[in-house]
């Protein structure tokens, strides 16, 4: 059966929740938002306030879905702090190309991490479009769930904007 992108889709930053924590995911989705709390989210506006003020397009909303740092001709350039969350930022970015593909707009990308000073350049294959459907149907059950998966206990735990509320009985 074709994948409908249409009853499957979901915000960027959903899907890169996913590669991330699925509980984290799962918190997010259900308005649970903690991240103004969050040192890194805030470093993170910073940056993107001050990055590229000469580039021509920033920050792009398209569908209310995906929300692109910086599109320009060929490319998709996303501006990340630092590489810490490489996997994740990667597979946001790929969402993205793999988005604008369904919508006819074929583009490569970059990632800028800008503390690294370091741009990874990506490109969507097949292999690619296919995991980012499976990742999206597995999004959509687990964010039909009434309970959130458990906590994973990853070492950038203590960063998570949702550390407290994970863990802090634990802690008592
Ligand atoms: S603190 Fe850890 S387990 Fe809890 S949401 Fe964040 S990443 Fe997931």
């Amino acid at each position: 059966m074709e994948f409908d992108l249409e009853i499957f889709k979901t915000q960027g930053v959903k899907l890169n929740y996913y590669y991330v924590c699925k509980r984290k995911l799962w918190l997010f989705d259900k308005g649970i938002s903690m991240e103004h709390n969050s040192d890194r989210v805030l470093q993170g506006k910073v940056v993107h306030e001050n990055s590229y003020t000469r580039a021509n397009t920033k920050e792009v909303l398209i569908d209310n879905m995906i929300k692109i740092d910086i599109l320009d001709k060929d490319y998709v350039k996303e501006v990340k702090i630092s590489s810490k969350m490489e996997e994740s930022d990667r597979k946001q970015l790929l969402y993205y190309l793999y988005y604008l593909k369904a919508l006819g707009i074929n583009k490569k990308g970059t990632i800028n991490y800008v503390k690294e000073k370091k741009v990874e350049e990506i490109e969507l294959t097949p292999q690619d479009e296919m995991e980012i459907e499976a990742a999206l149907i597995d999004i959509k059950s687990i964010l039909k769930k009434d309970k959130p998966p458990g906590a994973i206990k990853a070492p950038y735990c203590k960063k998570c904007a949702y550390y407290e509320f994970c863990y802090v009985k634990e802690e008592e």
